[in-house]
């Protein structure tokens, strides 16, 4: 990434240096990944070092190998192995917390956050891990079935950046947990944390049973098309998920999907726009700069009250939103990860407004933000929009949302179901009852009540998408079963020793 700005000020920081790693040790040969500070973009936070297409097939070649002893280890050894990891990883939250701030622009309460959560993470599948590995067993007269639960074998984890360590850890807990071991490839947007964080996991495993490998679309194609690959978990663009769909197909490698998303926030007539649940919105939609896979994307209020609306949200935002230095504890906004992405929020405003819509600029800026230093962008609400507006349209990424005004719940669900994408969503009501009957009408993954984004998640609620948003789930015991395959085991009673011949004609199970 190339710095935007002339004038080079001395790194309060040094750049720190990391290396991909397999097998138990460094790798490298692929070149060097910079990565410079989106609040002061003169900064180089560090480097990372890739792999070449070799270095990839290594790497799987060093998690098969891995596998073959770490399925055949005792799960109460493999749970003591994860919630030693677990500890380390909680203990990092001060060390690497900061590097992902300075590398992401993601506020740095919220990036020590992504190391409670690996912890939290990787302890919640340890609990749950024998009963997802249960044998179901049935020993009656048509004989005796056993159902066990085995692992798939070597996982490749292709992961995006705007939560780098959440994002792997969903993939690497469950999978590890269950016996298998994992390869994962961050995205260049934010290598440094995420391998910092789990190289300490793995210091806590055999060689080879959790590796981290960078590298471009060839190393990430290789990684999943090798046939020793059993298992791709993919977090990222619609686009990208096309490619690596295609390369899973040579090899019939089965998937996770986990996409974009155009949540739809349906606000109902009878809501109070009290300051709670206004915080409880704005933050669902401006978290990591709105930069969220499940973040409120585009908000439909009732058209009689959205003047009261657009006046009660920019109010409580002025209050809750500020934008500057993701290590400035006050600050909430941080800057975007990439010019490129906050080019397209920009385009979409400016389209909005050519439309007649009208731009409402949320929150302040913190003394002392030179914005010229950054990738910054003042969060908006854009209002006067309609629904067919391609900032309503389009999954915007970034710190800007727009408002639509409808006539009618059915209207509402019309709109909220008119898109290919399907992943988060939620409605508000102050009727609680009437929000969970209007919230099974919509189409997605996972629908928040009266809440959305971060504040809606839990381990044990599974999350993931329905139609483009992908296939899948992660969270709950429906994310640790994607990481579990079936193998039954089964003695009809006609086969059993002793039986009476069975009837030429009888149909199984009958
Ligand atoms: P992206 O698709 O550009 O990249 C994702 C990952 O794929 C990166 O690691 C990238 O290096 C890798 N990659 C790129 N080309 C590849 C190829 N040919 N083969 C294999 N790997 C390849 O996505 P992004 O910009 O990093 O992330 C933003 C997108 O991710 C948004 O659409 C967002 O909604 C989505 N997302 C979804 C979830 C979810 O849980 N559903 C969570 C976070 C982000």
């Amino acid at each position: 990434m190339s710095s935007t700005h002339s004038q080079p000020k001395p790194a309060a920081h040094p750049p720190i240096d990391l290396s991909s790693f397999a097998g138990g040790h460094p790798v490298g040969g692929g070149g060097w990944i910079e990565r410079v500070n989106p609040a002061d973009t003169t900064e180089l936070v560090g480097r990372v070092e890739q792999v070449d297409r070799a270095g990839a097939v290594a790497a799987v070649t060093a998690a098969h190998t891995a596998f073959l002893s770490w399925r055949a280890t005792p799960l109460e050894q493999r749970c003591a192995q994860l919630l030693a990891a677990a500890d380390s990883v909680a203990a990092s939250a001060e060390e690497f917390g900061p590097l992902l701030a300075r590398e992401l622009g993601k506020v740095v309460g919220d990036c020590r956050g992504e190391m409670g959560f690996a912890a939290a993470c990787l302890r919640w599948c340890v609990e749950h891990a024998e009963e997802a590995l249960a044998d179901q067993i049935v020993d009656d007269d048509l004989g005796r079935l056993v159902v066990s639960r085995i692992p798939y074998g070597v996982v490749t984890a292709i992961v995006p950046w705007n939560a780098p360590l959440i994002l792997s850890i969903l993939k690497v807990a469950p999978a590890l947990v269950t016996g298998n071991t994992i390869i994962v490839k961050p995205s260049p947007i934010a290598p440094l944390a995420v391998t910092a964080a789990l190289s300490r996991v793995a210091e806590h495993l055999p060689p080879g049973v959790l590796s981290v490998v960078h590298g471009g679309p060839d190393v990430g194609e290789t990684l999943v098309a090798h046939e020793l690959v059993r298992k791709v978990a993919f977090t990222g663009g619609g686009v990208t998920a096309v490619a690596v769909g295609r390369a899973a197909a040579a090899t019939i490698t089965p998937m996770v999907l986990e996409l974009g998303g155009n949540d739809p926030a349906l606000v109902l007539d009878d809501v109070a726009f009290t300051d709670s649940m206004m915080e409880r919105l704005i933050f669902g939609t401006f978290l990591t700069s709105g930069q969220v896979c499940m973040a409120a994307k585009r908000i439909y209020v009732p058209r009689a009250r959205i003047d009261e609306f657009v006046g009660r949200y920019v109010e409580v935002a002025a209050e809750l939103l500020v934008l500057g230095d993701p290590l400035d504890p006050t600050v909430t906004v941080g800057p975007m990860a990439s010019p490129q992405q906050r080019q397209i929020v920009e385009d979409l405003v400016a389209d909005a407004v050519s439309r007649g819509g009208v731009v409402h600029q949320l929150g302040t800026v913190a003394a002392g933000t030179d914005m010229a230093r950054g990738w910054f962008l003042q969060p908006t609400l854009v209002s006067g929009v309609e629904h067919d507006a391609p900032i309503v349209q389009l999954e915007q990424f970034g710190p800007t949302v727009p408002v639509v005004g409808y006539e009618s719940v059915a209207d509402a669900l019309v709109m909220a179901n008119d898109s290919d994408l399907g992943l988060a969503s939620s409605v508000w009501s102050d009727d609680e009852h009437r929000a969970f009957e209007v919230a099974r009408s919509i189409e997605a993954g996972m629908t928040f009540i009266n809440c959305h984004n971060r504040a809606g998640m839990s381990l044990r609620a599974p999350f993931g998408g329905v139609k483009q948003s992908g296939f899948g789930r992660e969270f709950g015991m429906a994310g640790l079963s994607e990481y579990l395959q079936s193998h039954s085991l089964h003695a009809p009673a006609m086969a059993r020793p002793g039986a009476a011949h069975a009837a030429a004609n009888s149909y199984p199970g009958q």
